[in-house]
């Protein structure tokens, strides 16, 4: 390692305070958590320092072990080097620090008590090219959410100390400022998830691909069967756009995965689909749940794609891969049930749990701020797991299911505590 080179933390790696230093490399997905101690080398490493400068900051008898760090930091993509002093630094509002790299100053404490605000949802737009079955956007209004509040939200969310920021719609790809949004996302470092019905991705403009890619953009598609069943449940013949719009994100290198909904039409041709999606290219996940139907939905609807706990449980348990988001991270309390660190925003700022829920809506973001929005979040709308009949039951797999989904147990028994028996039969509880 040269000693007179800068070490500093390249773009693509972003650091967030929790309980400890949380680490997350959006180019290779990898995630590390660190201590204090090792936090110290990365906030030393501000591209202004050298190597020896930074040594120097060391008792001798310590500064083997720590230039043993920062190559253990580059081996990893953490740090990089650079043989001239990285950019100036800039005072001055966060916007101007994403641009620079003091936005890798993480405070010494987060805003929040646990469990912290990392996964936000906004529905960006409810417009929409389909009208899918199991929609729960029953009034489409056609509305944006402004872009500058769409904006001020997502700093926001950063300052807050957030990771991922999901967006969905209506469908997303239709909001009138899509291009300008992700310029705009592009100096701001967060994981970015898509969710898209995907028939669009075949019209999309290459710079709008090129964006995807420069932000890391993770874009889930739905797919909901083979082609009739598809079809049938999305109501359009929209498969074949759909799974040549997976091809080209795949072929474009962009990280793609796929939601999937279990319904009747659907129930015998999972196989097949893993045998479709296995051939399309490289999927990140396969992520696979269940229409949560309630009083809302038509009965005629209902009786057509509502399958039973055991027919959902049986797909859930052997199908579908990837990574399961949502679980607490290492050192972290196992405490809360599904969702605890999620908050949902619809295209007028009503805040929710997770999209569902909007019966206890606890207001509007624009009205509170996000930081007053997430404490009510916290208070009304985080189960803790002792609570659930689970945990009364004694359920032996409460570790691994914690319950599956609040809103399903709702609304299937009409308690919030209720069991979840999709995830009954899955985790085989119920057989
Ligand atoms: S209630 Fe259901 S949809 Fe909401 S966070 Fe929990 S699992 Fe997810
Ligand atoms: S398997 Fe059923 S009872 Fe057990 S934790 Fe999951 S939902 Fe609760």
């Amino acid at each position: 390692m040269n000693l007179t080179s800068y070490p500093y933390v390249p773009k693509y790696i972003v650091i967030r305070k929790y309980k400890d230093y949380n680490i997350y490399d959006l180019k290779s997905d990898e995630s590390y958590i660190i201590d204090d101690e090792a936090y110290e080398l990365l906030d030393y490493s501000d591209g202004l320092t050298t190597v020896e400068q930074i040594l120097d900051k060391f008792p001798i008898a310590k500064q083997n072990e720590i230039q043993e760090g920062l190559s253990q930091y580059l081996d990893l993509g953490i740090l990089s080097l650079s043989e001239i002093p990285v950019e100036d630094r800039k005072d001055g509002n966060l916007e101007s620090q994403l641009k620079t790299l003091e936005h890798q100053k993480v405070p010494f404490k987060n805003p929040f008590k646990m469990p912290y605000l990392k996964n936000l949802m906004i529905n960006i737009t409810e417009r929409c090219n389909l009208t899918c079955k199991h929609c729960y956007i029953t009034e489409k209004n056609k509305v944006d959410m402004p872009f500058e509040d769409l904006i001020d939200l997502i700093y926001e969310f950063y300052d807050l100390q957030g990771i991922r920021l999901i967006l969905t719609g209506g469908e997303p790809l239709l909001y009138s400022k899509f291009k300008e949004l992700l310029v705009e996302l592009k100096t701001i470092p967060l994981e970015k998830v898509l969710l898209s019905n995907g028939t669009l991705i075949l019209e999309l403009d290459e710079s709008i691909l090129d964006l995807l890619k420069e932000n890391y953009f993770e874009v889930f598609i739905s797919l909901d069967g083979l082609e009739e069943s598809h079809n049938d449940f999305r109501n359009s013949q929209c498969f074949n756009e759909t799974v040549e719009g997976i091809k080209r994100l795949s072929e474009r290198g962009i990280k793609v995965s796929i939601n999937t909904m279990i319904h009747k039409e659907n129930l015998t041709e999972f196989d097949e689909m893993y045998k479709l999606i296995d051939s399309i290219g490289e999927i990140k996940n396969w992520s696979i749940d269940i229409p949560t139907f309630d009083e809302n939905t038509p009965k005629d609807i209902r009786e057509k794609y509502e399958i039973s706990y055991d027919e959902g449980g049986e797909v859930l348990k052997n199908y579908g891969w990837g990574v399961i988001y949502e679980t607490p991270s290492e050192g972290e309390p196992f405490e809360y049930a599904c969702g605890p660190y999620l908050m949902a925003v619809d295209v007028l700022g009503t805040i929710t749990k997770c999209g569902f829920f909007y019966e206890q809506s606890v207001g509007n973001v624009f009205e509170l701020g996000l930081e007053e929005s997430w404490k009510r979040v916290q208070k009304d709308l985080n189960w803790s797991i002792n609570d659930l009949k689970c945990k009364e039951i004694g359920c032996e797999f409460l570790e691994d299911c914690r319950g599956g989904c609040r809103y399903r147990a709702l609304k299937d028994t009409g308690d919030i505590r209720g069991v979840d028996s999709y995830k009954c039969y899955q985790f085989g509880k119920l057989k």
